[in-house]
């Protein structure tokens, strides 16, 4: 069901959450736009332009991984400066409140964290570009390390001294999804009484799978999203408003 307008799309929304027990959002890049984050992915985003480099021609090359870390300082300027907005808000508010447990995000803008959610209640299944981790050791690196070395080295990209390559904690295309964050976003998907997907187109897998899980184990479905998704049929509630316009009334004072 489409809500038909803002004040009906809130009104259904807060009558399902006060139904729920247990609310999984599960969040994507529509969250944080109006955090000056843009959506890489969109039509005229900057993976349409520049196609982002797969993991495999970033272990195969020192100048790809050069190229890598220089398009991520220049990204810095969103990054860096960008802070929770209404929907991000909202969500700590619900988390606070116990009606949250832990949540999702294929975003990787660390604007949940910032947010108030703990980390250990957030999970990453695209990673975090706020930090960096050798891809051998594991060991993490703040990015303004990593930019300090690059940048006396000439624009070369450090290693880490096990010898491994120092790698936004991202999950670039071609490398393989995070098991750990997989299993625990299926476990919450199961455990939820009302799965609210914001701000993703549903498409990218493997975002695409959690909805049709969640309903067929019983719980609502409700999808907050500017475009349609190829599960608003099965949504309880569809709301294709502005995020932070749906989400504000739900920031608790
Ligand atoms: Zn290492």
């Amino acid at each position: 069901m489409i809500a038909p307008d803002l004040k009906t799309a809130i009104a259904d929304l807060r009558g399902l959450i006060e139904d729920a027990q247990s609310i999984l959002p599960f969040t994507g890049a529509g969250i944080s736009t109006e955090c000056g984050i843009p959506d890489f992915r969109s039509p005229g985003g900057l993976w349409t332009k520049t196609q982002p480099i797969p993991f495999d021609r970033f272990m195969a090359s020192g100048e790809m991984r050069n190229e890598s870390w220089r398009r991520r300082f220049v990204m810095d300027k969103h990054f860096a400066q960008a802070k929770p907005g209404r929907g991000h808000q909202a969500l700590a508010s619900l988390y606070r409140a116990g009606k949250v447990p832990a949540l999702a995000t294929q975003n990787i803008d660390n604007l949940h964290q910032a947010s108030g959610i703990a980390p250990r209640d957030i999970v990453e299944l695209h990673g975090n570009t706020t930090y960096a981790t050798c891809l051998e050791c594991g060991e993490r690196y703040d990015l303004k390390w990593v930019k300090e070395q690059f940048d006396a080295n000439g624009e070369h990209a450090p290693d880490c001294s096990c010898g491994g390559y120092i790698k936004t904690a991202t999950v670039s295309f071609g490398q393989s999804m995070p098991v750990d964050a997989m299993q625990r976003a299926e476990q919450l998907t199961k455990a939820c009484d009302l799965f609210l997907a914001v701000g993703s187109s549903l498409v990218v897998w493997p975002a695409a799978g959690f909805p049709l899980m969640a309903k067929r184990n019983g719980a609502a479905l409700v999808i907050i999203n500017r475009e349609p998704t190829e599960f608003d049929e099965l949504a309880d509630l569809v709301v294709r408003n502005d995020i932070g316009e749906v989400l504000g009334p739900f920031i608790a004072s």
